[in-house]
């Protein structure tokens, strides 16, 4: 079967769109680089929705608390923190009571490894290790050989949240060839538990303790750890590289790249519109927002992800500042749009016959507009339509995305959250290759064409 769909997938007319020009805009490699320090700067899902948070004021944003009262108003901007999620939005100043809402969606996790209770253990030969527990889908091979951190937060006794980041502390050695003399024939079969745990350390087991260099970091007593949520991260900073520069390369592009493109969009918009207009988007007739979501690698379903009630607390609290009834309320959700943007998969030259024959996304090509059957995309007529128009709008190359129907697709946060608010939802993305790795492979351009696209969706 699979040989059969090989063979015809190969000798089929398919044509495959030229990638873009090797010259890339100096917009887009300056969007890439901005990139490049977003996913510095966010080793885990706490950092991301930080960063988040941390630009926002920077740009006139009202950091809100949810066990605050809220002062929102016409005219306001605003972003709310719940653990790894992070919402920013702008009200506009003739908002009222049906004012819509426009979202852009994304998730702020990555697949990897979490931290274990008991997190220090000692391996044979004099290793320290850490005991880590695999989250999500990674590309398991792909995490070997690197020098990793530890980030997340901890929480001390009396409740204070702090963020920690080790900086390159640990790797998960791979076994040498001499010692597994078939592994470039029959593959590398890594046991989930065994294989991957990391070695940190060498020597007397009495002063390993992993735990003391997260509370060194946030200056606090280990003693005074009450919790911790905290994950291996790829270290090695994202670059630019190929002909032309035009690939870049970085760890967690799936999704902080989603994350910065739809944060810049909702910012630039505030920036390019206060100097002459005010506080919020100039001739804004919806409540413009960014939401990132954690969780979405696992499901989505916890207290801060899209299955979760986040979302539809903050947009009810923004409808009862504006004064809306709940069947105003309703009104507004009617005429609201959301697009949820996660990666998706480029052509991969290697294995051209795992797409569908007719449907080729190619890096360099521009966002994806993600379409399937069976609803693992939120994606309709007419948020193609919408989404279809935010690209013309923009200038911005659009390609299509569904599967083969012989390699089914993955699910992100749009028919998770579309089903709970019924909100119009359009999954969208950017095509890269090496999803689920380490470190993922994008072309410089498409990151920046997104951000194009989902500013013409925020001012549509
Ligand atoms: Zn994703």
């Amino acid at each position: 079967m699979t040989d059969q769909n090989l063979t015809t997938a190969q000798s089929g007319p398919v044509e495959i769109a030229p990638v873009q020009p090797a010259v890339v805009p100096q917009e887009a490699r300056a969007h890439a680089a901005d990139l490049g320090e977003f996913i510095a700067a966010s080793p885990s899902s706490y950092h991301a929705a930080a960063e988040v948070a941390r630009r926002a004021q920077a740009a006139g944003f009202t950091l809100l608390t949810e066990d605050a009262a809220w002062p929102v108003t016409p005219g306001g901007r605003y972003v709310v923190v719940r653990d790894g999620s992070v919402i920013a939005f702008t009200v506009p100043a003739t908002a009222g009571p049906t004012t819509p809402f426009t979202i852009v969606g994304a998730h702020t996790d990555s697949t990897g490894f979490k931290l274990k209770p008991k997190p220090t253990t000692h391996g044979a030969g004099g290793w320290w290790q850490v005991g880590v527990e695999v989250y999500g889908g990674p590309l398991l091979n792909s995490w070997l050989d690197r020098e990793l951190e530890l980030a997340g937060r901890i929480v001390t006794h009396d409740g204070t949240e702090h963020l920690v980041r080790t900086g390159p502390m640990l790797r998960i050695p791979q076994l040498a060839i001499h010692l597994d003399r078939g592994v470039n024939d029959n593959g590398l079969a890594l046991d989930k538990q065994r294989h991957t745990q990391p070695v940190w350390g060498l020597g007397d087991a009495q002063s390993a303790d992993v735990l003391a260099a997260l509370a060194a970091d946030a200056g606090v007593d280990p003693a005074d750890i009450g919790g911790y949520d905290v994950v291996l991260a790829e270290t090695q900073p994202a670059r630019a590289f190929g002909a032309g520069q035009a690939l870049f390369a970085s760890a967690r592009l799936d999704n902080l790249l989603s994350t910065h493109a739809g944060l810049t969009a909702l910012l630039g918009r505030v920036s390019t519109s206060s100097a002459s207009a005010g506080s919020t988007s100039e001739g804004s007739t919806s409540v413009e927002m960014f939401a990132a979501f954690d969780h979405e690698e696992i499901g989505s379903a916890s207290r801060s992800g899209a299955a979760g009630p986040f979302l539809e607390e903050v947009l009810v609290r923004i409808s009862t500042a504006l004064g809306a009834t709940a069947e105003e309320r309703s009104r507004a959700f009617a005429a609201s749009l959301h697009v949820s943007s996660d990666v998706g998969h480029a052509v991969h030259p290697n294995y051209p016959e795992r797409h569908d024959p007719a449907n080729h996304p190619v890096a360099g090509g521009g966002p994806i507009l993600k379409i399937n059957a069976n609803q693992r995309y939120a994606t309709d007529a007419h948020g193609a339509a919408a989404w279809n128009a935010a690209c013309r709008d923009a200038g911005v190359p659009t390609q299509e995305f569904v599967s083969s129907n012989v390699v089914p697709c993955g699910s992100t946060i749009g028919p998770i959250s579309a089903t709970r608010l019924g909100i119009r939802t359009v999954d969208v993305g950017v095509p890269i290759l090496s999803m689920h790795s380490a470190r993922e492979l994008t072309a410089v351009v498409d990151p920046w064409y997104l951000s194009r696209a989902m500013s013409a969706v925020l001012g549509g």
